[in-house]
């Protein structure tokens, strides 16, 4: 048997953790992206500090505020899913102790062990702990580790925030006739260093992945810029 890679998460707590840094990332990646392609519009139309302070801070807000939103909502409903099967599991295993024995013995006779085998051991984790095993084999849920959807709506808010902070900052601070560059530098490296990063996380190859994030961020702004010139061109 060969050793796993050194990047496969081989555990569930390994797993878990990879995948909440994973998110955090993205989250964060994403507040760069929307953010930059924000302010950058705006700069594209305006020269008001004002006016890129308020477009960037309302970004902010709203994007955060929005995956928070929607993260409370996709977890909830997947923990309510969750909760549902199990307590289904705990009545069939209440009223029916025999065929579930029957089910978790076919359910690892399916995963690779010979029936004799299997049986044994499917005798032993029902007399340990039978809806922790069912849930596990039948369901692949931790019913001692479900998902808080506070935690993952709190863990989105600040990973946008954190992200959306960059470009924000960026573009307000620094003097009128060098913050576009600054933002769209800045905006660039942080986007090199979340792209490799998400890249090494989801152990892919990072430069490819990295140049994609990269240009995806270029490719915002560019538009956005275009299209506040064109504004302000047009003197609306
Ligand atoms: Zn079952």
């Amino acid at each position: 048997m060969t050793a796993p890679p050194a990047h496969e998460p081989h555990g569930g707590a390994l797993g878990s953790r990879l995948n909440w840094l994973r998110a955090a990332v993205l989250g964060a990646n994403d507040g760069i992206v929307s953010t930059a392609g924000l302010v950058v519009g705006v700069a594209g139309a305006t020269e008001s500090q004002a006016a890129l302070l308020t477009a960037g801070l309302s970004g902010l807000l709203a994007g955060s505020l929005s995956m928070a939103a929607g993260e409370y909502v996709s977890v909830s409903v997947q923990r309510d899913s969750e909760t549902a099967a199990l307590a289904t599991e705990r009545r069939e295993l209440h009223e029916s102790p025999e065929a579930e024995l029957d089910e978790l013995t076919h359910l690892l006779t399916a995963r690779g062990l010979t029936p004799g085998v299997a049986r044994e051991a499917a005798v032993q984790l029902t007399e340990r702990d039978a809806l922790k095993a069912h849930a596990r084999v039948e369901l692949g849920i931790d019913p001692d580790d479900l998902t808080n959807p506070w935690h993952a709506a709190w863990a989105s808010f600040l990973a946008f925030t954190v992200g959306a902070l960059l470009p924000l900052l960026a573009i307000v601070l620094p003097p009128a006739s060098v913050r576009l560059w600054i933002t769209v530098a800045s905006v660039l490296a942080a986007l090199t260093l979340t792209g490799w990063w998400s890249a090494r996380l989801a152990a892919a190859p990072a430069p490819r992945a990295t140049l994609r994030t990269v240009a995806g961020g270029a490719l915002a702004m560019a538009v956005t810029y275009a299209a506040g010139s064109l504004l302000d061109v047009a003197g609306v």
